[in-house]
């Protein structure tokens, strides 16, 4: 037992969580195989945070290029693992890899199940960010954005999108529908900072008072919440838009309106109270309904695995061995099959995939080192020296009937598009088309490997 020998990994997703995993497999002399969605790296932090947060994105764009050139790590991107996709996880599992790290983050979307949410207007959350953060081929759908929006949650995703509508679509109203009151909102300043001088505060503060008894009945100071906000102006960013934001408290959708051409026309709320169970304040329909005329609703209510990947999960997420292993403080990062009763032995969870929509890159990071030092103790088990051959995987994974993306490909296109961006003058250049990735790419495979 406890063979000490580098294996041979397959990391699935090129995320922060996949990437720092990654890395910190590859310095323990691994030999990696990142398999990622996308041409280019970088999951949520290139697709996912605002676009114009620069210092952040670029700063991370850095680091992920320069792991990526590690001698020890492969690069496969344009290449999707699942069911009906481009290779089976089962596929994967017997290229022989000494295990699989899962990293693709919460793919799926997350819907409230209520009659309407078919119109035409009514979106998830994740399309309209990888739209304004332009991810192929979201980046050029054609989303029906009316005057008029109702974005349905209160946390952080919400502030990006209203940004957007805000700032980049000037549309006449952003409402945001809060389930419960304004002590449970999960957005923090900094992002109320980026719209605040849009926010109407005269509804805000009318808001406030039409809630403040109950707020009251659970010991909750109205007071505070007017506070949160009124802290968020001297550091409010300037703002060129009309558009103006407003936050709804204590309703729940129940339903959305359309016309006969199956647009949406107004979205239908039921008023709520609250209650505390066990320390949680939890929100419970009063029965009575009322209409707020809107043009399209966006449900930024958290994501969910990706049900196609190919591994069990159970209620928006990957199961998890209940007593793992290798825990890792407490945590498990093993897949389990909850009806064989069998732990999934290779295939290991990290970042959004083990836990969806959980936290910022900072935690999507940990998580794949920890994960990291969970398989690390599972090679420690095995026996037998590596089963992987990196030469057969690599041939393989290369001859697939797609065009695959390697680490010097992304250097090319990395450097053309710095190189437009310089020559826009803008801080940033993004294709937006995998057909304009691929033609860069393709041109460098030509100069560096000439034809005779
Ligand atoms: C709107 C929004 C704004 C955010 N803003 C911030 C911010 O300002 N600051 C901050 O620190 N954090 C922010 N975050 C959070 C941060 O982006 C996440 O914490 C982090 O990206 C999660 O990392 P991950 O690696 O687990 O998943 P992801 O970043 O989602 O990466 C998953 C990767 O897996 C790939 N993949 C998916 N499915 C497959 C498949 N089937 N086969 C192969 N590859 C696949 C994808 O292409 C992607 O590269 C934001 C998140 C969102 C949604």
């Amino acid at each position: 037992m406890g063979i000490n020998t580098s294996r041979c990994v397959a990391v699935v997703g090129a995320g922060p969580a996949g990437i720092f995993a990654a890395k910190e497999l590859a310095n323990n002399n691994h030999k990696v195989s990142i398999i990622n969605r996308d041409i280019k790296p970088g999951g949520l932090a290139e697709y996912g945070i605002y676009p114009t947060k620069h210092k952040i994105k670029d700063g991370l764009r850095k680091q992920f290029y320069s792991i990526i050139t590690n001698e020890n790590i492969s690069y496969y991107g344009n290449l999707v693992v699942g069911e009906n996709a481009d290779i089976s996880l089962k596929e994967l599992r017997k290229l022989g890899f000494d295990a699989i790290l899962v990293t693709t983050g919460a793919q799926g979307t997350k819907w409230l199940g209520m009659p309407g949410e078919d119109l035409k207007g009514s979106y998830h959350a994740k399309d309209i960010v990888y739209h304004f953060n332009q991810l192929p081929p979201y980046s050029t759908y054609e989303f029906h954005i009316g005057k008029r929006v109702a974005i349905i949650g209160v946390g952080n995703v919400m502030m990006d999108i209203a940004r957007f509508l805000i700032s980049e679509k000037q549309v006449e109203t952003v409402t945001a529908i809060a389930r419960r009151g304004p002590a449970e909102v999960k957005f923090t300043r900094k992002e109320l900072e980026y719209i605040v001088k849009n926010l109407d505060m005269d509804d805000y503060q009318s808001e406030i008072n039409r809630v403040a008894p109950l707020m009251n009945t659970l010991g909750q100071d109205p007071f505070e919440s007017v506070k949160f906000i009124r802290e968020a102006y001297p550091n409010a960013e300037e703002t060129n838009s009309n558009s103006v934001f407003r936050i709804k408290f204590l309703v729940s959708p129940v339903k959305l309106v359309g016309n006969e051409n199956k647009e949406i026309v107004a979205i239908e709320l039921e008023e709520n109270t609250l209650v505390r169970e066990n320390d949680t304040i939890k929100a419970r329909g009063t029965g009575q309904l009322s209409n707020l005329e809107v043009d399209t609703v966006i449900f930024a209510i958290g994501d969910a695995v990706d049900s196609n990947f190919g591994l069990p999960f159970d209620r928006n997420e990957f199961v998890k061995n209940p007593k793992p292993r290798f825990p890792i403080n407490g945590t498990s990062y093993e897949s389990f099959d909850p009806i064989s009763l069998k732990i999934i032995e290779d295939v290991f969870l990290a970042g959004w995939a083990r836990k969806t929509s959980d936290g910022l890159v900072g935690n999507a990071r940990k998580d794949g080192v920890n994960a990291v030092q969970a398989m690390q103790l599972y090679f420690e088990t095995l026996e037998n020296p590596s089963r992987g051959n990196i030469d057969i995987i690599t041939s393989f994974l290369q001859n697939k009937h797609k065009k695959i993306v390697n680490k010097f490909d992304l250097s090319a296109l990395l450097a053309e598009e710095s190189k437009i961006a310089t020559q826009k003058g803008i801080e940033n250049f993004k294709f937006a088309r995998n057909e304009d990735m691929f033609s860069v790419i393709e041109q460098n495979r030509v100069s560096i490997n000439p034809s005779p």
